[in-house]
């Protein structure tokens, strides 16, 4: 039966640099749930309709997109607000993914990764066979994340604390990838972690 790899961990913890890397080196195929999020409140989408009903159409920049900017200050400052929306993005993230993983099945694809950041918060880990958890300290997290440059601390912050805390996130891992030294040490753990599919009866951490 196929194996499907589960990826998540904190915001900046690494999910990219690991699904980059099973993209480049692997030809694994990748689904990510972000893009399928983005896809959910494209114009003309009810899930877009349903937030200018709430927010009014200030919510949307000129071209008739919906403005993130704006949207993320709301749901990062009142949580009721994102439980709100990810209750609108959430059943069309995991129809979309359910619906291209059995496409990759029925292609013969062997190993299929699923990047998905809120994994546990959404409830997503009956879609996929192995959960990959990505983690590093929160110094190293905050660091990171302010290195992109497009985040301020209190923003950063909010954002984290939005998540699951990664140590609930680790205990429910099969694999813990320790992404707390070098890009070089981190992709060593994948190609273990590729090497030796999961059997569920231990939890492995490769760091
Ligand atoms: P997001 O949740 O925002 O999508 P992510 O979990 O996908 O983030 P990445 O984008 O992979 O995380 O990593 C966050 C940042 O940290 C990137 O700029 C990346 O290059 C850097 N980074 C990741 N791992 C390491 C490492 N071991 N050493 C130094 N920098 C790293």
């Amino acid at each position: 039966s196929p194996r499907i790899i589960g990826l998540t961990g904190g915001i900046g913890m690494g999910k990219t640099t690991v699904s980059d890397y099973l993209d480049k080196t692997y030809q694994l195929p990748i689904l990510d749930a972000d893009i399928y999020a983005r896809e959910a409140v494209q114009p003309g989408s009810i899930v877009l309709e349903a937030i200018v009903n709430r927010y009014q159409s200030k919510i949307l920049l000129l071209d008739g997109t919906l403005d993130r900017r704006q949207l993320g200050e709301i749901i990062f400052t009142q949580p009721s607000e994102r439980i709100w929306l990810d209750e609108q993005i959430h059943p069309y993230v995991r129809q979309a993914l359910s619906r291209d993983r059995d496409r990759l099945i029925q292609h013969s694809h062997q190993t299929i990764v699923l990047v998905i950041p809120l994994l546990f918060e959404a409830q997503m880990t009956d879609l996929i066979t192995e959960i990959w958890v990505v983690s590093c300290s929160p110094d190293q997290q905050i660091q990171r994340l302010m290195q992109r440059g497009a985040l301020s601390l209190e923003q950063a912050n909010a954002r984290i604390n939005s998540q699951m805390a990664i140590a609930e996130k680790r205990d429910r891992a099969d694999v813990v990838l320790e992404n707390t030294s070098t890009l070089e040490d981190l992709l060593e753990q994948v190609d273990r972690a590729i090497d030796h599919p999961f059997s569920p009866n231990s939890t492995k951490s490769y760091g």
